[in-house]
């Protein structure tokens, strides 16, 4: 196993942690198959992302998006959680208070077992009405033929949200409380690019908290973090929780 230094100063931190929060991003997924938006290869067919999951390339290109979005939970119907994902539940036993913020759709967290998941750009599993905002749960959508909200006939999507759109307020606004209001938050797998999911991050720090960055790659956020550890989420997440076994055995 790749031996991975935990500063004194992240130990001390961990030490006298009642609240800890991990904010995830697609680089999380990254070793269950997951591909990422910003990664080498992230791409399908010969698309961005971005150019397909906003609002107005729905309008445009229904069946387009709903094709992406088919493929995509095809995909990710497949995959498993990687070890990351398991040592974050095994991570919840060792602080009072434990909350993953995610900003995947992919529902691997909660099939990890995660208890306390706060999703802030939906589920791609889930369904919701275009216009009055009834969510359907898992149903597959045929591209070819996208169905009609039984209330109000508007146009069924995907519940997650696409770039330009609004985060649900309430999810926001915990979110926000929360990285107001803990002691250590780790920032893992994510290209802190997303708004506002990054900032986050920068209000955890600004509160006082002891900011850890997990990501392969530099990332905006690196300097300003307290540590970043350029190391996959899969292979230092669970010598995090050996780690935190070693500190709380003692403390607990
Ligand atoms: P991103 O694609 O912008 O960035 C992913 C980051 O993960 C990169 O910085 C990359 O260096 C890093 N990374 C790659 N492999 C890693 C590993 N093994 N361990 C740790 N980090 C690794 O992703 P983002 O910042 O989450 O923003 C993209 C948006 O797209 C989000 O809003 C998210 O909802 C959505 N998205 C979700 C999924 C998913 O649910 N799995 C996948 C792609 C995109
Ligand atoms: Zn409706």
């Amino acid at each position: 196993m790749e031996t991975i230094e935990f500063s004194e100063r992240l130990i001390e931190r961990l030490k006298g942690a009642t609240n800890v929060v991990v904010l995830t991003g697609a680089g999380m997924s990254a070793a269950s198959g997951v591909p990422t938006f910003r990664g080498k290869d992230g791409l399908w067919n010969k698309f961005n992302p971005q150019e397909l999951a906003n609002v107005d390339a729905f309008l445009n290109d229904p069946k387009l998006v709903w094709e992406w979005y088919n493929w995509r939970r095809e995909l990710i119907g497949k995959v498993q959680p990687n070890l990351g994902h398991y040592a974050l539940v095994d991570a919840e036993a060792y602080f009072p208070e434990f909350m993953i913020i995610t900003q995947n759709v992919d529902n691997l967290h909660q099939l990890a077992g995660s208890s306390n998941v706060l999703e802030l750009h939906g589920n791609v599993m889930r369904n919701k009405c275009m216009d009055c905002a009834a969510v359907y749960n898992g149903k597959h959508i045929d591209h070819n033929n996208i169905p009609r909200c039984p209330d109000c006939n508007g146009m069924i999507r995907p519940d997650v949200v696409w770039f330009g759109e609004l985060l649900p307020q309430d999810v926001l606004q915990t979110a926000q409380a929360k990285a107001a209001a803990v002691d250590v938050f780790f920032t893992v797998g994510t290209s802190s690019t997303v708004e506002p999911a990054a900032s986050l991050s920068y209000m955890a720090k600004g509160n006082g908290a002891y900011l850890v960055e997990i990501n392969p790659e530099p990332t905006p956020l690196s300097d300003y973090a307290d540590e970043s550890i350029h190391i996959g989420a899969d292979v230092y997440l669970p010598r995090l929780v050996i780690e935190l076994d070693k500190i709380k055995r003692w403390t607990m």
